[in-house]
């Protein structure tokens, strides 16, 4: 491109000097479970479930959520309120009577640590294998902290700062990421092995900024991990994605915040260098959509040329039901927003509670997909993120008399395995990739040895 097209210097063709609204961030986690002015209105008992879920379980939620999402006439049904409120069914009874019983006959730290730590064991930390096989090693073997590659076009990486939401969701898969445990943690504070590592690997175009959520870092931490990668031996980086779910949980981050203009310069600005941006956008219902603030934050990541789209797990007690979806990639789309992932919800932490069986939520994928029009039908799904690989429930259909769901790899270890159609036989209650057996009598799934194989090598090499 000419110098006269695209300056080589960047500079701000806006001043913003923000005129939004400065609104103090305030969040609650369980030790202030009695501040929370409209729990009042629930009992001691349910108060006191709630403090036994949250020992186990992260619990964190702010003021923006308790005062313009969720709609308290009609707790605990209400799906935001399932989405950030600990509730007593989502540990199993035997878990819950545990914690209760300590906590009720006064029991000291140690011994409730000890008996937390053992039922967060027992909650699947770190599902579809992700410490074994997904962090790569330097030539010396030495595991790569922060970083994940799976997916030959993708990296993903865990800024150690970008580690904590500004709410949190009761389903969350990432949650042992929170509860305090190094060991179980994900974290990288090293953009120099980052930027390493994408140099060496030519392949990748997309890097995938994840956590937590990394909007909770300061605009000015972002810029030292994304900025270098406008340098030229970073070209093959055409893609950044910064996957939040900030403009549901703190809209204000790209509003008034104190650092939010800068915040909307650095996007403006990769995307002025030619990336693509994609802010990847957690959401689980329409009305996290629909405020003032959020809308007006949509508007303002728009503004910048960044590209939002939207993904999230679709989860029992909060939107499964194919209305909720129809509406949401509705309001999406009318608001600018590319519909891209429903997912099935993993097989981690509270899963018994908010888990909807494979067969269920292909139904409700396929009624909202019938009630949207194209450029809503986008979102594909629903998807487990399994260890081989992403796989997208098809349908479920009879091929030579045997009823069956086919499926398909939407994204896999080996590159050779996506879009190739594969069938299991029909199970009305399997809820995730291992309820699942091969149609017609098969032994092996198609993929298995080679994935068994591919396993094999990775989990040697981490024992070693
Ligand atoms: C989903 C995912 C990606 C990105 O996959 P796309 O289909 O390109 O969105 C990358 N890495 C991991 C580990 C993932 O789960
Ligand atoms: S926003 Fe994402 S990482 Fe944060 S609590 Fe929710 S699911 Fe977990």
């Amino acid at each position: 491109m000419s110098a006269q097209l695209k300056p080589l210097v960047w500079q701000p063709t806006m001043e913003y000097a923000s005129n939004y609204e400065k609104v103090p961030f305030k969040v609650y986690t369980q030790r202030d479970l009695d501040r929370i002015e409209p729990l009042v209105r629930l009992s001691d008992e349910q108060r006191f479930e709630m403090k036994v879920v949250s020992t186990v379980l992260p619990f964190r939620v702010n003021q923006y959520m308790i005062d313009e999402l969720i709609d308290w006439r009609n707790i605990p049904a209400d799906p935001i309120f399932q989405l950030t409120f600990p509730q007593r069914g989502m540990l199993k009874p035997e878990h819950f009577d545990r914690v209760a019983t300590l906590i009720r006959d006064g029991a000291g730290k140690v011994e409730l640590d000890a008996a937390v730590n053992e039922i967060r064991l027992e909650l699947n930390p770190h599902p579809a294998d992700q410490m074994e096989m997904n962090m790569p090693r330097d030539e010396a073997g030495n595991r790569l902290d922060g970083i994940q590659h799976k997916y030959r076009e993708t990296v993903l990486f865990f800024p150690s700062q970008g580690q904590t939401c500004h709410s949190y969701c009761t389903f969350c898969f990432r949650w042992a990421q929170f509860v305090g445990d190094k060991d179980l943690r994900i974290a990288s504070s090293e953009a120099e092995s980052l930027h390493a590592y994408l140099q060496a690997h030519p392949e990748v175009t997309d890097l995938l900024v994840t956590g937590g959520d990394p909007m909770v870092m300061k605009a000015k931490h972002l810029a030292g991990y994304l900025e270098p990668l406008l340098r030229p031996e970073f070209d093959h980086i055409q893609t950044i994605r910064i996957g939040t779910k900030a403009l549901t949980f703190w809209p204000h981050r790209f509003l008034g915040a104190d650092d939010a203009d800068d915040l909307i310069r650095l996007l403006e600005r990769l995307v002025e260098a030619g990336k693509q941006v994609a802010v990847m956008a957690h959401y689980n219902h329409w009305k996290e959509l629909d405020t003032e603030a959020a809308q007006a934050a949509i508007r303002r990541v728009r503004g910048t040329g960044a590209v939002i789209r939207a993904q999230g797990p679709l989860i029992a007690h909060i939107n499964d039901d194919p209305a909720v979806w129809a509406r949401m990639w509705k309001l999406q789309v009318k608001l600018g927003i590319v519909p891209y992932y429903m997912f099935v919800e993993r097989d981690t932490g509270a899963r018994h509670y908010f888990e909807v069986p494979l067969v269920r939520a292909w139904q409700i994928y396929r009624e909202a997909m019938q009630q949207v029009s194209g450029l809503a039908r986008t979102a594909r799904g629903p998807s487990m993120s399994a260890s081989p690989g992403k796989v997208e429930i098809q349908g479920v259909t009879e091929v030579a008399g045997e009823k069956v769901l086919a499926l398909r790899f939407i994204q896999g270890r080996n590159p050779d395995w996506v879009q190739r159609p594969f069938f299991a036989k029909y199970d009305e209650q399997a809820s995730w990739l291992n309820h699942l057996v091969p149609a017609f009598g098969e032994e092996r799934w198609f993929w298995q040895d080679e994935y068994d194989a591919i396993r094999n090598e990775k989990v040697s090499v981490a024992k070693n």
